[in-house]
């Protein structure tokens, strides 16, 4: 390729909100559910039912609005966007077009290449829709209206980004933020936090852009970052082919590598938009806009400035720690109660993230509580279970979030601290195992571990390792 091309990319980001009822109506927004269980007439498009505004709605797109550097609009509106779609009953959905609640913002990104800021264009409120289930045995369609009216907002980027980098930074940056203020969990895989890329490419120095695609179906951070790089790839070979991009919806499929055109790509003009006659204005006063702004909690930035003051720990503890609002939580929780932040940060960077791993989870899907961590800590502590058992007993917490203190009492597990049993056993593995013993005394340090290890297991683990290694030493 002699030419070089430029990306350009934007992109449109819907958060569902963690409020406990939809934005028009009183039905709750749980996720699962049997279908159409969590429904009224209001979210359903009961002709005749009127839809009436949940505050907490506008407190979060508040939040979210100041800490991304947002203008409010003190004064916004409500607009129907109408199309007709089965999961949409109403024929419209009802949204903001004119006067969003919050415009002209930005976040700061940090990416190899340095620091940017990516413009934030606007935010607006809108409704979820339905979700259409296809059954591929009975050959039909169902939809379920449970979604339909669950709280959302569209957080719209400027066209700031050039690279999978540096959206996957922003992306991450958003999603921080969106946690910390509680506004939502954000998951990506069961699409409280969906994100669709709108991207052209041009050749370097050109001032106007190019035809833009827009991309939907991006439910992980690695999709979006293979779509970015296929969708360049695809656009640059057709601009090199001498042929046209054209604007339109493109699904990505993660499978094949590969994005397909859906439709093409609506103007707002197309939408019909109109102010909903439904819903008076919203106005939010000075001192309303006051009370959310001192209501803001500490943010990742500057959490993790305090960390590195208040905590001894090291600075990649404190990064990763705070890179989840749940485990940042844990961490301060766990640590107020037993006052060691640097165990508690191990048992957070080690066990619980390997164990995370393995299970292909969140930190956000953690639900011990801190008390049965801190307590932990102390039975270790206090010698009253060794290193061995305390990993076993952490799993246990893990996954069921039990009273280490009543585990280990019910299950036998405290140590023993019995000088005398300790020496009749040691007494008894060298007795058994003349080899090892003659190996370790002709230099093989080896044979003093494998010792240890046959007097823990008839301890049956609950021996203390260092007294074990120095009775056995003391008797060969
Ligand atoms: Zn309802």
């Amino acid at each position: 390729m002699s030419r070089q091309y430029e990306t350009v990319i934007g992109l449109e980001v819907h958060v569902e909100l963690a409020t406990k009822t939809k934005i028009f109506c009183g039905c709750s927004t749980a996720f699962g559910g049997a279908p159409n269980t969590h429904t009224c007439p209001v979210c359903t498009g009961m002709p005749g039912s009127l839809p009436v505004l949940n505050k907490q709605v506008v407190e979060y797109a508040m939040a979210v609005g100041l800490a991304t550097n947002c203008q409010i609009h003190q004064f916004c509106k409500f607009d129907r966007k109408n199309y007709f779609y089965p999961d949409n009953p109403q024929n419209y959905q009802i949204s903001q077009l004119y006067l969003p609640i919050c415009h002209d913002g930005g976040i700061e990104i940090e990416t190899s290449a340095g620091k940017k800021v990516i413009g934030i264009h606007e935010i607006h409120m809108e409704e979820d829709a339905g979700k259409l289930i296809h059954d591929e045995w009975e050959d039909c369609t169902l939809v379920d209206y449970n979604r339909s009216g669950v709280p959302l907002i569209e957080i719209v980027s400027e066209p700031d980004m050039r690279s999978a980098e540096e959206v996957i930074a922003y992306l991450d940056k958003l999603r921080l933020i969106v946690q910390y203020l509680g506004a939502s969990d954000c998951k990506l895989q069961e699409g409280s936090m969906r994100a669709d890329v709108n991207l052209s490419v041009r050749e370097a120095g050109a001032k106007e852009f190019g035809t833009r695609t827009e991309m939907k179906n991006l439910n992980s951070f690695k999709a979006i970052g293979r779509a970015i790089e296929g969708e360049r790839a695809r656009q640059i070979e057709l601009l090199e082919e001498g042929k046209k991009v054209i604007q339109e919806t493109r699904r990505w499929d993660d499978n094949k590598e590969y994005s397909y055109p859906m439709r093409s790509k609506e103007d707002a003009h197309d939408y019909r938009y109109f102010p909903d006659p439904d819903l008076v204005p919203v106005i939010i006063s000075d001192e309303w806009l006051q009370e959310v702004r001192d209501r803001q909690p500490e943010l990742r930035t500057e959490k993790l400035e305090r960390y590195k003051k208040e905590f001894d720990i090291p600075a990649y503890d404190a990064d990763i720690l705070t890179g989840s609002k749940r485990l940042a939580d844990l961490f301060e929780e766990t640590t107020a109660l037993c006052g060691k932040p640097k165990k508690v940060s191990n048992w957070l960077m080690g066990e619980t993230l390997r164990l995370l791993k393995e299970e292909g989870k969140e930190p956000e899907d953690l639900s011990f509580t801190p008390q049965h961590l801190a307590s932990l800590i102390e039975l270790l502590d206090a010698g009253t279970i060794n290193q061995t058992v305390a990993k076993e007993v952490f799993e246990k917490i893990y996954y069921e979030d039990v009273d280490p203190q009543v585990y280990v009492e019910e299950h036998g597990l405290k140590m023993v601290n019995d000088d005398n049993l300790l020496r009749t056993v040691v007494e008894g593995v060298i007795a058994a195992n003349p080899q090892s013993v003659a190996d370790y005394k002709g230099g093989k340090e080896k044979a003093l571990g494998f010792l240890v290890g046959q007097t823990m297991k008839q301890m049956k683990g609950k021996a203390n390792p260092g007294a074990v290694n120095k009775m056995l030493k003391e008797l060969l």
